[in-house]
C-alpha cells in the first residue's frame, strides 16, 4: 500500500505563492519542455540557516541517494540500463547533424526515457516510442555511427516493437499479470507460483508480519521459484555499497545519535537483506521526530509491482520548514478529536490513535523512483503494524507546492478557466485553491491514511489489487470531510469558511473529467491515485443526482452536481456544498466498512464501476480542450548541486547551486553515479 501522494496536475493558478515573483527576472522554474511534462528547478529557502554539520549531514545523504539511481532503471524493465548506456553515447558522440527534424525526434525521445528512467511512461505505464521521423532506420543509423552496432539486436525491438514489453505494470483483467508486467521483479514465474511460494513463507495470523519479498526478485532455477535478494553481494551489490559508503560518512555528521543509529541499522540491513532489520530501521526512524534534516532511503514503494510485493528504490532528503510545520503540528495534536468524530461506524474508529507525527519540509535531493516525478506529500513507513504500534512520519513538501505554483505563473494559459464553470468558481479557486490544496494535503497525509482501524483476523492485504484505490480514495475523503469542518477554523487552520469550497469544485471537476487528459484516448484509468479522485467524482455525481438531503436549512431533493453544456463545452458543477460535504461523508463511512471487514466483493464494485471506464466521448472533449492550452499535465523536477565550498583547504560551506539543462543533470549523475 502506498502512501506517497503525487501532484495531480499542473492546474493551480494561485496567485498567493508567496515570494514566485522575487527573483522573476534572473531565476525561471521551468527547465525544460517535451513531449507530456515539464521539467523545473526547486529552490530550498532554509538552506542557509543550516548549521554545516547539517548541510554535511544532508551532503552525505544525497550522495547516497544518488548511487541507487541506476537500481531503479534496471526495476523497470530489463534492458533500460543498456539503453540509457547508448543514448548517452549518441547524444555524447554523435557528429552529424543535430539541427534536422530526425535528431529532433531522437532527442525528445531520449529526454522522454530519461524523465521516466525507461522506455515506459512514468505515470501510464504504457511503453512509448520515439515519433516520426525518428525511424528505426534513423536510429539505427545513429548506433552505427557511435559504434554501437552490435547493440543493435537487442535495442531497436526494445525501443521500436510494441510487443516487446508493451507495460511497465498490468492491470488485465484477462492473463497474467506477472508475466503480462514488463517490470523486472519477475523473471520466468507465473502469478500463481509467486503467489504459491508467498504463502508457503507467510506466518498467519503474525501481529508483525515481515514485508516478504520487499527486496528481492523472483526467478526460476532449474525448475523451482527462488528469491533473489537486492543487497551487498547480491543483485545491485554494486550500488548498494556506494550508498552504505555514504550512509556510513552520514551517520558520522548525523545530528542526534538516533540519527546515527538508524543509519547503522539502514546499513546492516542493505548488507544482510534481512527485513526484520528494515522493520527495526523504521521502528527506530519513525520515532524520531527531533532532527531537521530528515530522509527515505531504500526499497519503499510497491506501486509498481502488479502484486503489490515488490519495492522501488528511492531516495529522499529534506530539510524541515520550521514556519510551515506550525499548522501540521496543530492538526497532530488534535488528532484524537478527528478520529473520534470521523463519519464512520465507531468500531471502524481507532480508539488511541498514537504517533501522528507531521511536519511541512523542503526537498533537497530527490532520487530513484522520486526523481524527477516526484510526490507533493511522503506518509510512511508502509508496514501497517509499524504504523498502528509507532505511527507514522507524514509530511508535505513545500518547496516543491511552490515550484509547481510558481512555473504555473509563468504560463500563459490555465486549465482553470477551461473547465471552471463561471468567474465565481474561478476567482474562489484564484483566492483560496493554493491553501486548499495544502490543507487537503496534509489531512490526507496527516490524519487519513492513519485513521480508522480493521476489526480482528482482517488481513491488511484483503482487498489485493484494489488496496491503494481504496486506501487512496480513504484518505482524500477524510480530507475532504475535515476541510469543510468548523474545527479547522476554529483551531485557526482554515483562514476563511469558503476555503473548502475550492477544494470541493477542484476535486470534483479534476476527478470526473480534467485528470483524463492524461490518458490515450480508448484507454481506461488504471493509476491508483486517479482512480481514487474518479471513484469519488463519479460516485457523488451518480449518487447525488435526485439527492434527498436535510439540514438547519430544511429537506430538500436536489442534483448535487449538475452535468451543463455550454456551447459545446461540458461542466460539472456544485449545487449544495454541504449536501456534497455529506455525499462525502457517506463514500467514507462505506469505504471504511470495506476495509475494516475485509469485504473484498464490495470493495471491488466500487472500483470497477465508478473509477475504471472513462465515458469516450468527455474523454475525447477533455483531451482537445486541454491541449488546446498547450500545458503539460505531468511536472517533474532536478535537483540543486550541493558543492562543497573550501577556503584556504579548510571545508567551510557547502553551496546550493540551481541546475541549468535537464539533460546536463541526467548526464551528469549516470557518469558520476553509474555502476551497474
Ligand atoms: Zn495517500
Amino acid at each position: 500500500m502506498s502512501k506517497f501522494i503525487r501532484m495531480t496536475l499542473i492546474l493551480c493558478t494561485a496567485l498567493l505563492a508567496a515570494g514566485c515573483g522575487q527573483k522573476k527576472s534572473e531565476f525561471k522554474y521551468t527547465v525544460d519542455e517535451f513531449a507530456d511534462v515539464k521539467v523545473m528547478r526547486y529552490t530550498v529557502p532554509g538552506w542557509d540557516d543550516l548549521t554545516l554539520q547539517q548541510k554535511e549531514y544532508c551532503y552525505h545523504l544525497a550522495e547516497a541517494a544518488k548511487w541507487g539511481i541506476d537500481i531503479h532503471w534496471d526495476q523497470n524493465c530489463s534492458h533500460n540500463l543498456e539503453l540509457r548506456h547508448a543514448l548517452e553515447t549518441i547524444i555524447k558522440e554523435y557528429d552529424g547533424d543535430r539541427c534536422c527534424p530526425e535528431y529532433e525526434a531522437f532527442e525528445e525521445y531520449a529526454k522522454r526515457v530519461f524523465f521516466s528512467a525507461g522506455i515506459h511512461h512514468h505515470y501510464s505505464e504504457d511503453k512509448f516510442f520515439p515519433q516520426d521521423p525518428c525511424t528505426e532506420e534513423y536510429f539505427t543509423s545513429l548506433l552505427v555511427s557511435t559504434c554501437q552496432q552490435d547493440a543493435a539486436a537487442l535495442l531497436v525491438p526494445y525501443v521500436f516493437d510494441p510487443a516487446v514489453c508493451p507495460q511497465r505494470r498490468s492491470t488485465s483483467a484477462e492473463g497474467d499479470i506477472v508475466a503480462l508486467s514488463a517490470v523486472n521483479f519477475y523473471e520466468g514465474v507465473t502469478r500463481g507460483e509467486v503467489e504459491a511460494y508467498y504463502k508457503g513463507i507467510e506466518v498467519p495470523g503474525d501481529p508483525t508480519p515481515v514485508a516478504y519479498g520487499l527486496n528481492t526478485k523472483v526467478v526460476k532455477e532449474n525448475g523451482v521459484v527462488v528469491e533473489k535478494p537486492w543487497k551487498v553481494g547480491g543483485i545491485y551489490g554494486p550500488a548498494i555499497e556506494k550508498i552504505c559508503e555514504e550512509l556510513k560518512a552520514a551517520a558520522e555528521c548525523a545530528e542526534t545519535p538516533a540519527q546515527k543509529h538508524q543509519l547503522e541499522l539502514l546499513v546492516e540491513y542493505y548488507n544482510t537483506g534481512d527485513l526484520r532489520k528494515w522493520d527495526e530501521f523504521n521502528v527506530a526512524w519513525v520515532q524520531d521526530t527531533l532532527g531537521v534534516v530528515d530522509f527515505v532511503n531504500g526499497f519503499v514503494e510497491d506501486y509498481n509491482d502488479p502484486l503489490g510485493r515488490k519495492g522501488s528504490w528511492e531516495g529522499h532528503v529534506n530539510v524541515k520548514d520550521v514556519k510551515a510545520s506550525a499548522r501540521t503540528e496543530v492538526m497532530s495534536a488534535n488528532a484524537q478529536w478527528f478520529e473520534d468524530h470521523a463519519p464512520i461506524a465507531p468500531e471502524f474508529r481507532k480508539p488511541v490513535v498514537k504517533g501522528v507525527s507531521a511536519k511541512v519540509i523542503d526537498a533537497v535531493c530527490l532520487a530513484g523512483d522520486a526523481y524527477p516525478s516526484t510526490p507533493i506529500g511522503i506518509n510512511l513507513p508502509n508496514a501497517d503494524w509499524i504504523r498502528r504500534d509507532y505511527g507514522s512520519k507524514s509530511v508535505t513538501i513545500a518547496n516543491i507546492s511552490h515550484a509547481y505554483d510558481c512555473s504555473a505563473q509563468e504560463q500563459p494559459r490555465s486549465a482553470l478557466s477551461e473547465f471552471a464553470w463561471d468567474d465565481e468558481e474561478i476567482a474562489r479557486e484564484k483566492k483560496w485553491g493554493s491553501i486548499a490544496s495544502e490543507i487537503h494535503t496534509d489531512l490526507h497525509e496527516c490524519l487519513g491514511h492513519g485513521s480508522g482501524q480493521l476489526l480482528p483476523g482482517v488481513s491488511s492485504t484483503a482487498m489485493g489489487e484494489y488496496s491503494s484505490t481504496l486506501e487512496e480514495a480513504r484518505a482524500d475523503l477524510f480530507g475532504l470531510y475535515y476541510i469543510a469542518d468548523p474545527k479547522l477554523v476554529e483551531l485557526g487552520i482554515v483562514p476563511d469558511p469558503e476555503v473548502y469550497k475550492a477544494g470541493y469544485a477542484s476535486q470534483i471537476r479534476n476527478g470526473i473529467m480534467v485528470q483524463f487528459n492524461r490518458i490515450e484516448p480508448g484507454k481506461t484509468n488504471t493509476e491508483a491515485h486517479m482512480q481514487d479522485r474518479k471513484l469519488i467524482a463519479q460516485w457523488c455525481y451518480d449518487n447525488g443526482q435526485n439527492y434527498h438531503f436535510c439540514d438547519e436549512k430544511g429537506c430538500r431533493t436536489i442534483d448535487v452536481i449538475e452535468k451543463r453544456v455550454r456551447d459545446g463545452k461540458t461542466y460539472f458543477v456544485i449545487t449544495d456544498y454541504t449536501a456534497l460535504r455529506e455525499l462525502f461523508a457517506e463514500l467514507l463511512a462505506e469505504i471504511q466498512r470495506i476495509k475494516s471487514t475485509g469485504d473484498y466483493e464490495a470493495g471491488k464494485a466500487l472500483v470497477e464501476k465508478y473509477a475504471v471506464n472513462i465515458d469516450p466521448e468527455l474523454h475525447q472533449e477533455v483531451i482537445e480542450r486541454y491541449s488546446s492550452l498547450g500545458l503539460k499535465p505531468y511536472g517533474g523536477f532536478l535537483n540543486p548541486t550541493i558543492v562543497p565550498v573550501y577556503e584556504e583547504g579548510q571545508l567551510v560551506d557547502y553551496a546550493l547551486k540551481s541546475p541549468e539543462g535537464f539533460l546536463d543533470q541526467m548526464l551528469e549523475y549516470s557518469a558520476k553515479y553509474g555502476v551497474l
